[in-house]
């Protein structure tokens, strides 16, 4: 398949046709129409390499046949690719003179469910997790991301004499476990490489194809877990005299904690606690001496995370008490921060994607799901992160329409239209590096 592809992607000689433009403001609408033509006879392979993606997905810290298709691709671009960055991950650099660097990430792995979506690209590929045989999905669309990512790395170097820098395209391992984005930056990613003076990344969505949505500041929430084991005195379900039901303290924590949201937190801002397993007990007659209950925490500001952390442990120390059992042993992990959208690499970027795109370059609220694409802004890089929608837009309003939403990201039903979403990727993605290019040839 790889060598298939490679020997598609001829090279387009963009440069030919446009002139240099670094330091004027750029013909946008014409720049649009040359990624369009280069994006004509590209599309094929880069449909075919989604799809063997999409049918092949690898899990968090295991993308080695993922990264290895990404790195083939890349070489034969021209990028120069070190392997095993993270793990898993890979770094792929273009040099093209004197200039910034700039970083374009994309994710590598997928999730551990089962896809309905009875494509004719489907996964039906297993593979082990956490011990256990499970099935293995594109359900968050990260496939989408790389072929869009391949597509922007090739149409950018087709336009090589229209920017001067250094290209800077990451595969990040492991987005869904939130520890990718850390281990490439532990690995060096900041300290082998040149730390970019910017960074973008996007994600796909629900929303109709052919859009970009972006926001400035604040653009997904921060990302905690919490696991709790409630401990008590198991015995006779006929006897609860002589036990501490767990059980029971663990259901009193799952409605309880809801208060810390509805009571404690400031209802003008936003803050989640969602309980997603509860495991305890073997039969119905026996109380247990154990209850372990797993959550999710999620916010946006420092401040109502902070509270709610407090909050949450206050409720689970209390719930405890009530029954006069042990204090239980509440663990509360802090995941992906918030990813913070730079005002200034937004502001350029917002010049050139409107004029490419219209009103179909829209503000969106932030999304309440979490990103490990934040660590790298927190590293010091001005960044911006996007999304798009991958949905005919007539079904997008229809399912508005009735109410009915369509499948979002992790459905096992999850199904991108892979041509109009990856060539919208391809295209904002290529703009919005040019435009940070030019940004930074205008501020010398
Ligand atoms: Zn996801
Ligand atoms: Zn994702």
């Amino acid at each position: 398949m790889k060598e298939i592809l490679t020997s598609l992607f001829t090279s387009i000689a963009l440069c030919a046709v446009l002139p240099l433009q670094a330091h004027a403001e750029r013909d946008v609408v014409k720049l649009k129409a040359a990624i369009a033509t280069s994006l004509e006879s590209d599309y094929p392979k880069l449909d075919a390499l989604y799809k063997d993606i999409h049918a092949h997905p690898e899990l968090a810290f295991q993308e080695v046949k993922t990264a290895a298709k990404l790195a083939a691709e890349m070489r034969a671009i021209g990028f120069e690719v070190t392997e095993g960055i993270g793990k898993t991950g890979l770094v792929a650099i273009y040099k093209n003179g004197d200039g910034p660097t700039i970083m374009v990430r994309t994710e590598l792995d997928a999730l551990p469910m089962e896809e309905k979506t009875g494509l004719p690209y489907a996964s039906r590929d297993k593979t082990t997790w956490n011990g256990r045989e499970t099935l293995v999905a594109h359900s968050c669309g990260h496939d989408i991301h790389m072929a869009s990512w391949i597509g922007a790395a090739k149409t950018l170097v087709g336009l090589k004499d229209q920017w001067q820098g250094t290209l800077m395209f990451i595969a990040q391992p492991a987005e869904e476990v939130g520890a990718g984005a850390m281990a490439m930056l532990t690995d060096g990613l900041f300290t082998r490489f040149p730390k970019p003076d910017f960074a973008f990344g996007l994600h796909d969505g629900p929303g109709p194809y052919g859009f970009i949505f972006y926001r400035v500041g604040i653009g997904s929430s921060n990302s905690d877990s919490l696991a709790i084991t409630f401990h008590g005195r198991g015995g006779h379900g006929a006897a609860p005299q002589q036990t501490i039901d767990p059980v029971m303290i663990a259901a009193r924590f799952v409605l309880d904690v809801q208060s810390v949201i509805s009571r404690e937190k400031d209802p003008t801002e936003f803050g989640v606690v969602s309980i997603g397993a509860i495991h305890g007990g073997t039969a119905e007659n026996i109380i247990p001496d154990d209850v372990r209950v797993l959550g999710t925490i999620r916010s946006f500001k420092p401040e109502v995370r902070t509270k709610m952390h407090a909050g949450i442990e206050r409720t689970a120390n209390a719930a405890a008490a009530m029954s006069g059992a042990p204090a239980p042993d509440i663990r509360i992990i802090e995941g992906a921060k918030a990813v913070m959208n730079d005002p200034a690499v937004v502001a350029t970027a917002e010049t050139m994607l409107r004029a490419a795109f219209g009103d179909r370059f829209m503000t969106s609220p932030p999304a309440t799901a979490s990103e490990d694409f934040s660590e790298f802004a927190s590293a010091g890089v001005p960044s911006m992160f996007f999304n798009i929608g991958v949905y005919d837009p007539e079904r997008v309003a229809s399912a508005r329409k009735s109410g009915t939403p369509l499948p979002g990201n992790h459905s096992p039903l999850f199904a991108p239209v892979p041509k109009p979403t990856i060539e919208t990727g391809v295209t904002a993605m290529t703009l919005a590096v040019l435009s940070a290019f030019d940004q930074h040839a205008r501020g010398r």
